[in-house]
């Protein structure tokens, strides 16, 4: 058996980790070559993008991959539909892996919006210190508030169009509740802007500003493609894939 784990994430990692001493299966895992030094999961390892959802579907039939997992980030929403095109070509089964999104609770000052556009709309309305966790990507959409600061945080260095009045630091989670609180204190932060992304590894940002009541932009999750199995814990995805290879080992 050959899967194809489309991946990016510590969940993609982990499912390779639980796959890579199992004798009934290859596991290939791919990356889309985003972070200068990842965090390679065990296994083979593919970099780089395959040409779209035509070329995904000439890999997995070069390669004789009889399943495929797309645990990509919630946010990468182009590689997820091309998963869905390429599986239903090849007729290849596909599994989405995706953590469950962040749920609010008591205390949290959230606001939610559909786009990085939006979190940048509601931004001077909520406050004046941004730290900015949406990655290094998209930052053109805050590159007109002259009149805030931010703190941006990111694994790589990025690239213009980014805001004039802006810090960067390089840093990967998974990041703790203490480092967090002090991050917040140091910077004087007095609103967050974050995707829902899900998961432990940078949920600590939401807890620490819950605790001094900073207000939070939440960017929400894009469209999925439907009719696609999900599972939430790379466990579920290998009962998934146990089930549709028959395999009981
Ligand atoms: P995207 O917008 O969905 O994908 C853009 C293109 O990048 C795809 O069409 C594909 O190129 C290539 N690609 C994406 N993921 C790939 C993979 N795992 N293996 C091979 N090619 C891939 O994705 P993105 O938002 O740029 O994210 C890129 C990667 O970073 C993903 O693997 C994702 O898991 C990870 N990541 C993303 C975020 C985020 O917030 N977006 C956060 C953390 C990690 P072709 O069309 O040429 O195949």
């Amino acid at each position: 058996m050959h899967l194809l784990v489309l991946g990016g994430t510590t969940e993609a990692r982990r499912l390779a980790e639980l796959l890579v001493a199992e004798e009934w299966i290859r596991v290939t895992s791919s990356l889309a070559g985003r972070v200068a030094r990842p965090r390679l999961p065990p296994g083979e390892v593919r970099v780089g993008g395959f040409g779209g959802a035509d070329g995904m579907a000439e890999w997995l039939r070069a390669h004789r991959v009889d399943a495929v997992i797309d645990a990509t980030h919630p946010f990468a929403g182009t590689i997820s539909f091309n998963a869905a095109a390429a599986a239903a070509a090849v007729h290849v089964p596909l599994l989405a892996l995706r953590r469950p999104g962040w749920v609010p609770s008591d205390g949290d000052l959230w606001h939610a919006t559909g786009s990085l556009a939006g979190a940048a709309e509601l931004l001077p309305g909520l406050g004046r210190r941004v730290f900015l966790t949406t990655g290094r990507m998209g930052l053109a959409a805050f590159a007109h508030l002259d009149a805030l600061w931010f703190l941006m945080r990111s694994v790589d260095a990025p690239d213009a169009p980014y805001p004039a009045r802006m810090e960067v630091l390089l840093d990967r989670g998974p990041f703790t509740l203490d480092g967090e609180r002090a991050l917040l204190r140091r910077h004087r932060i007095d609103v967050l802007v974050t995707k829902d992304s899900g998961g432990a590894a940078t949920a600590p940002k939401l807890a620490a500003a819950r605790e001094a009541a900073i207000p939070v932009v939440v960017v929400r999750r894009p469209p999925a493609p439907e009719g696609v199995p999900v599972a939430g814990t790379p466990e579920d995805a290998v009962a998934w894939l146990r089930g549709v290879t028959g395999a009981n080992a």
